[in-house]
């Protein structure tokens, strides 16, 4: 049955930011027949490891071990390196990122963003830079990618560990390269609200083989492959039907990511050319994943604020995110838990963006009808 869209919207079914991409019902079914055969559910089962094998291909990088979500993924890269003192980061990001540095008894510095790109400022992370500082986390938002040449070089000099939260980034390539490849090592999503899901899940990927055997102990509390108990660790292993959802997913991955393609070049399309609407900037060299449609609405040239815009979709039923607001260095919990440095582009940008509405499946007549609504025709 070919479903009426546009009459679905008026029956008042309300479009979200994001829906989670699915297999076909059989699909799934068939590729988890197997484990009622086996009763092995979870431990590095045989879809675990067929799936860190095809992820490997898929993201162009050596070692990858899969985890339990992005998050327990970051942590556990974050306690590899065996890191102390101070990180660099962004408080442009999802709360993931800040909590992963702070529950790894790190202090989070935060450091401004880049305008364009929302990703963190290069050219201002060296003032950040005391002999306390270890590491860099900075974070590839929105899918689009930092600027890892500047920041490797930075590291080098320092010799910091630089550690990407690339939860935005799957199957983004830069220079024809994995963006999972840049760094000491890279984190990934694989969220049910990314573009790639095992439902909940992640992974760590990595230059070093050594520290590849650390995470893969550490997410089997701490336990090497003989058994001893080598470090503390805790429990953040993928099991089988995280896995073999996404050995079903991954298969459609391409003609997914074409779909987002096209919703996000209907949506440039139309807000293209409204006074106080700003577009993300298109990266050059990158084959983008189309992960996000984030705008900015300048309050003094649109005529309205970000809130605003967000209370009159709302009332149509849409659903946008305020994504990300409040910055993280903002949260509760951090109140005078550590200074906070001033991030004034971040501050400014976490009170003008929305990301709307994006999925592949989501059909181009609703991204007209929310343009038409941002348009106020
Ligand atoms: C989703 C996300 C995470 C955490 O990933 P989970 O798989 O949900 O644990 C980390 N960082 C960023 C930027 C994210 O968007």
């Amino acid at each position: 049955m070919k479903i009426n869209w546009e009459r679905e919207r008026q029956m008042n079914k309300p479009i979200l930011v994001t829906q989670a991409t699915i297999p076909e019902f059989e699909e799934y079914i068939e590729e988890i027949k197997d484990i009622w055969q086996s009763h092995w559910l979870s431990n590095m089962g045989v879809k675990h490891n067929l799936l860190e094998e095809q992820l490997k291909e898929y993201l162009d990088i050596e070692h990858l071990v899969l985890c339990t979500n992005g998050h327990t993924a970051l942590e556990m890269a974050l306690q590899a390196f065996g890191l102390a003192g101070e990180v660099i980061t962004t408080p442009f990001t999802f709360a993931s990122t800040t909590h992963a540095i702070v529950r790894c008894n790190l202090t989070p510095v935060f450091c401004d963003i880049n305008p364009e790109t929302f990703t963190i400022d290069a050219d201002k992370i060296e003032d950040l830079i005391t002999e306390k500082t270890s590491a860099i986390v900075p974070v590839h938002v929105y899918g689009n990618i930092c600027e890892v040449e500047k920041i490797n070089t930075i590291a080098q000099k320092y010799n910091l560990k630089v550690i990407y939260d690339a939860a935005h980034a799957m199957g983004v390539k830069y220079k024809d390269r994995g963006i999972g490849s840049y760094g000491d090592a890279s984190i990934f999503s694989f969220h049910a609200t990314k573009v790639f899901n095992t439902i909940e899940g992640g992974a760590v990927c990595c230059r070093d083989k050594e520290i590849y055997n650390k995470i893969c102990s550490l997410k089997n509390f701490g336990m090497d492959t003989s058994g001893r108990v080598i470090d503390v660790g805790g429990n953040a292993k993928m099991n089988e039907f995280q896995a073999a959802m996404g050995i079903c997913n991954l298969k459609h991955i391409q003609e997914n990511i074409y779909k987002r393609g096209l919703v996000i070049r209907r949506y440039r399309h139309a807000l293209a050319n409204i006074d106080g609407i700003e577009l993300p900037v298109e990266q050059n060299n990158i084959k983008r994943n189309f992960a996000y449609m984030p705008i900015r609405v300048i309050q003094g040239k649109y005529g309205m604020c970000r809130d605003e815009l967000c209370s009159v979709l709302e009332k149509a039923n849409i659903f946008p995110r305020k994504y990300f607001y409040p910055l993280t260095s903002q949260f509760e919990c951090y109140q005078q838990r550590f200074p906070v440095q001033y991030t004034p582009s971040a501050l400014k940008i976490a009170e003008e963006v929305i990301t709307l509405p994006l999925y592949p499946d989501l059909p181009l007549e609703t991204v007209d009808f929310i343009c038409d609504i941002i348009k106020r025709k």
